[in-house]
């Protein structure tokens, strides 16, 4: 009777701890949950390490837009497709601040930059640094997604003031082939690594409805949760399919299949804060609500999301309103 006591108050410990050695059975049982299991293990895991009614709120801005080398197939910035967005210069620190402020004005925490690179040359690295430190200067978090970095120019981004650095996995190992062809995983996972090194904090999720399984899916979560450090934001994309992109016409995602995304996220990496990142605009109320529900706990604010469309900032405070979820404050 003792020995029972002892092994199931062990269980409970290390099922309470945070955990790197996520197997992908363990991810496949959580997806398989059924759906009110599914819930109610997110919430419990959410709820320890956060007030449930509590979302950060980021505000992204395309600093330099278009003519990108890379080919992301679900990316309306790659110059291999024509999409209509127009390759544009890097914006002035002037025109980028102004921006910060008023993301400030509306609400946001944080101010995330993002850059149309395969990866930074140095003399842009010096404007963005510029950026960064005027941005933390209002009082805002910085982020920055610029694509890969090395261990001097991840060094330099920490030296200016940089918080987070954003790089997705985007899915799992498996599918990244037919996604993305001009890099590798090895490569995402090697500007993780630099990142991490540096001191800055990550930000790294992926995207889902872009024609992978389910178990690409699991694989995806499953690496995620298996880096040596959780990434300290997951953010959640559900595609947004952009005529011109090769992924324009593929079948959308079941909602709920996204929910179990955002919840599967939650439960394997229960201290990062989980964006519901793009495809806002095309989801319902009702979507929103279940992922919140599901335990996302942060999103982006801002009529635009790079080049796409997000819900109007009047929209979202009304379903913040309805749903009793207020700012997060850090
Ligand atoms: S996702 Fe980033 S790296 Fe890929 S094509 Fe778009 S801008 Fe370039």
């Amino acid at each position: 009777m003792v020995q029972t006591t002892v092994r199931s108050g062990e269980k409970q410990a290390s099922s309470r701890a945070v955990r790197h050695d996520w197997t992908r059975a363990e991810v496949r049982a959580l997806f398989d949950l059924p759906f009110p299991d599914l819930m109610f293990q997110a919430q419990t895991v959410h709820r320890r390490h956060f007030d449930p009614r509590a979302v950060q709120i980021s505000t992204l801005l395309s600093i330099k837009t278009g003519g990108c080398p890379e080919d992301c197939a679900y990316c309306p910035q790659s110059a291999s497709y024509e999409t209509g967005v127009a390759a544009e210069k890097l914006m002035s620190r002037a025109a980028v601040l102004a921006q910060a402020q008023a993301a400030k004005g509306a609400g946001a925490s944080r101010f995330c930059m993002g850059a149309a690179w395969r990866s930074p040359k140095d003399r842009d690295l010096d404007q963005v640094c510029a950026m960064v430190g005027g941005v933390k200067a209002l009082g805002l978090e910085t982020c920055a997604t610029l694509g890969m970095l090395t261990p001097a120019q991840a060094q330099r981004l920490k030296s200016a003031g940089l918080d987070y650095y954003n790089h997705n996995l985007d899915t799992s190992p498996e599918y990244y082939g037919a996604i993305i062809t001009t890099r590798t995983y090895q490569d995402r996972l090697d500007t993780l690594a630099c990142v991490r090194d540096a001191g800055i904090r990550v930000c790294c999720g992926g995207i889902v409805g872009m024609g992978e399984s389910a178990e690409d899916r699991i694989g995806m979560i499953a690496t995620l949760a298996s880096l040596p450090a959780h990434p300290e934001s997951v953010p959640i994309n559900m595609l947004v399919r952009v005529a011109g992109t090769p992924l324009a016409g593929g079948e959308a995602i079941d909602p709920i299949d996204f929910v179990r995304t955002i919840a599967a996220a939650r439960i394997a990496m229960p201290k990062s804060v989980v964006r519901l990142s793009a495809g806002r605009e095309d989801m319902s109320a009702e979507t929103q609500a279940l992922c919140f529900l599901a335990c996302a706990n942060s999103i982006f604010y801002g009529p635009k999301l790079l080049t796409t469309p997000n819900p109007a900032p009047d929209r979202d405070l009304k379903l913040m309103g309805r749903l009793g979820l207020i700012p997060m404050r850090d």
